[in-house]
């Protein structure tokens, strides 16, 4: 499906290499199975969690990492050294590197012993994945936005769907929007963590999308937009009805570039479970609706339901990227502070300027309202 290397690095450094081809329910069966070989006769969970917990446990790396930390100068010395690692790495190997500026190398001479000593202990470090490579400059980046939550805890829906008596496996899947400025660029938006007994309906529900809201649904269509949504998911399209899938293949049949060719699932959405299906993590699989609006989901992760888990209100909102504010429209520089509805100067009702902008206007005309952003 994904032919060109460019593309392939692209997909990789927004959303991570894409797994194995993994069967939901032939996981959530065999982790299940090795769960419980390893669960004592008598069903003690806490004894597993206990010998888990032991296996994962960091806490050797984490006192020598604290004790670093807590002393200022190895610290700044392990700040300094990862980015001046960082900073060859895009100067040699980065898509927009400029030849001949180096950044300075310290001067090993002048540093007190115990810097060297740390230094020559994290040389040591036999992981092959602690240095970092030249290909790992495609995913080192300053924060995104949607890096950032605005949920302060996870938010579970009202009337959600409870955790059955089976082996139960939860799904974590992300939507991503594209954005305005990047025709070939997307950005996360929510992420939800769904029970794998619930369906694509289920997913396609949360989309956060005014052309996702139709009658049928119970829900108000601001867009007066034809129900119907398709989604993808290796090579096999699910749709809400026939009618909408034959208007999609249509579609993608009369495409000029036409890279797809997806079969058709008889199953509607609805009916399509997130345990019957086998999927690649961290690989992107269009949901297409409303015309041309097209959005992305991408399963982040695959696991067996935990006790700790809650046992209701799936799906459950875990990550919400926070809104970018407006910009003024005035100077196009910096966040607008006042909306300002009826001001002909402006050209536009409401119209949304910043605070020096808006003073540097003068006196409102009468009849001129003026409000404050929230932020
Ligand atoms: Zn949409
Ligand atoms: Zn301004």
């Amino acid at each position: 499906m994904i032919s060109s290397s460019g593309v392939t690095q692209t997909i990789e450094s927004l959303f991570g290499p894409a797994s194995e081809l993994i069967t939901v329910s032939d996981f959530i069966e065999s982790a299940s199975t090795i769960l419980a070989e390893i669960s004592p006769p008598d069903g003690d969970d806490d004894d597993v969690d206990m010998v888990i917990a032991h296996e994962c446990s960091v806490s050797d790396i984490k006192d020598e990492l604290e004790q670093i930390l807590n002393d200022p100068l190895l610290a700044a010395s392990l700040v300094q050294d990862h980015e001046q690692e960082v900073g060859v790495l895009y100067t040699s190997y980065g898509k927009n590197k400029k030849p001949g500026r180096k950044p300075p190398s310290p001067d090993t001479e002048t540093l007190p012993s115990d810097v060297l000593r740390m230094r020559r202990e994290l040389e040591e470090v036999q992981l092959k994945s602690w240095k970092l490579s030249t290909e790992s400059v495609m995913f080192v980046r300053p924060p995104r936005n949607s890096d950032y939550n605005s949920l302060v805890k996870i938010r579970p829906m009202a009337i959600g769907a409870s955790v059955g008596g089976g082996p139960e496996g939860v799904l974590t899947i992300s939507i991503y929007n594209k954005v305005p400025w990047g025709p070939s660029y997307v950005s996360r938006l929510f992420q939800h963590a769904y029970l794998a007994s619930q369906s694509l309906q289920d997913v396609y529900s949360t989309l956060p999308c005014i052309f996702a809201a139709s009658p049928s649904s119970g829900g108000s269509n601001p867009a007066h937009m034809e129900p119907g949504c398709a989604i993808c998911v290796e090579n096999v399209l699910y749709c809400d009805s026939q009618e909408y899938s034959k208007e999609i293949l249509e579609h993608i049949a009369g495409a000029k570039r036409a890279t797809l060719k997806p079969s058709t699932s008889r199953r509607t959405l609805a009916e399509t479970k997130l345990s019957s299906l086998s999927l690649r993590l961290h690989f992107p699989y269009p949901v297409h609706h409303a015309g041309n609006c097209q959005h992305f989901i991408v399963v982040e992760q695959v696991r067996l339901c935990h006790h700790s888990d809650p046992v209701s209100g799936y799906p459950i909102a875990l990550q919400l990227t926070p809104p970018l504010p407006s910009l003024c429209y005035m100077c196009h520089k910096v966040p607008a502070t006042w909306s300002v509805v009826g001001d002909v100067r402006l050209g536009e009702s409401p119209s949304l300027v910043c605070g020096p902008c808006w003073d540097a206007l003068g006196n409102p005309i009468e009849g001129v309202v003026v409000t404050p952003i929230p932020t």
